[in-house]
């Protein structure tokens, strides 16, 4: 699974928009996901079945990651995500993901 894999939600497909965990693990949009939760509480990705609505955990670790590639896409010329991927270090991926 590549770093862009795991940046994109499952329901809409692109990089995630305030990104929450359930407790399944499993990472989505909050709106996306509030969207899909009308009837019941199942994870979109895993199908685990929740008998009550779970707690979302906001992914901090993920926001800010997030945040700072939007940053850098904004300060440069690049047009994709592909190009910012490229030029990221590589242990600052694992870093960010220790704190969701
Ligand atoms: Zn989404
Ligand atoms: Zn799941």
């Amino acid at each position: 699974m590549s770093l862009e894999d795991e940046l994109t939600c499952s329901i809409c497909l692109s990089t995630f928009d305030c990104p929450v965990t359930i407790p399944c693990g499993h990472n989505f949009c909050q709106d996306c996901l509030l969207a899909s939760w009308e009837d019941s509480y199942s994870c979109p990705q895993c199908r685990t079945v929740f008998d009550t609505k779970p707690e979302l955990k906001k992914n901090t670790g993920l926001c800010a990651y997030l945040l700072l590639l939007e940053h850098i896409c904004i300060n440069t010329t690049m047009s994709g995500w592909s190009e910012v991927w490229s030029l990221l270090p590589p242990p600052f991926s694992a870093a960010c993901w220790s704190g969701g």
